[in-house]
């Protein structure tokens, strides 16, 4: 009896030292799935009103919500994606 008692609590704590480790596996991956997530930064070339990436080449609107996303210099009209302050072309301010 002795011996089988100690067979049992043996596979008994082995089980459970298995459930735990599943257990904390699970819990290791959701969090790093959700820091992944909110590290994820938003992409630099992307729509300045819905966020959505712009791809390249650049188009005039965004696919995303139709904002347009270049701006023309008022005096050589050379245009230039929306975020450029100075006009390259003439130095004008945009
Ligand atoms: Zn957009
Ligand atoms: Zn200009």
């Amino acid at each position: 009896m002795g011996i089988l008692d100690g067979i049992a609590g043996k596979v008994k704590s082995d089980l459970e030292w298995k459930a735990g480790q599943t257990i904390s596996d699970t819990v290791a991956k959701g969090a790093s799935a959700v820091t992944g997530k909110g590290a994820k930064a938003a992409p630099s070339n992307a729509c300045p009103k819905c966020k959505k990436a712009i791809p390249d080449p650049r188009p005039k609107f965004c696919p995303g919500c139709g904002a347009s996303l270049m701006v023309t210099c008022k005096k050589c009209n050379a245009e230039y994606p929306t975020g450029t302050n100075f006009c390259t072309g003439c130095g004008a301010k945009l």
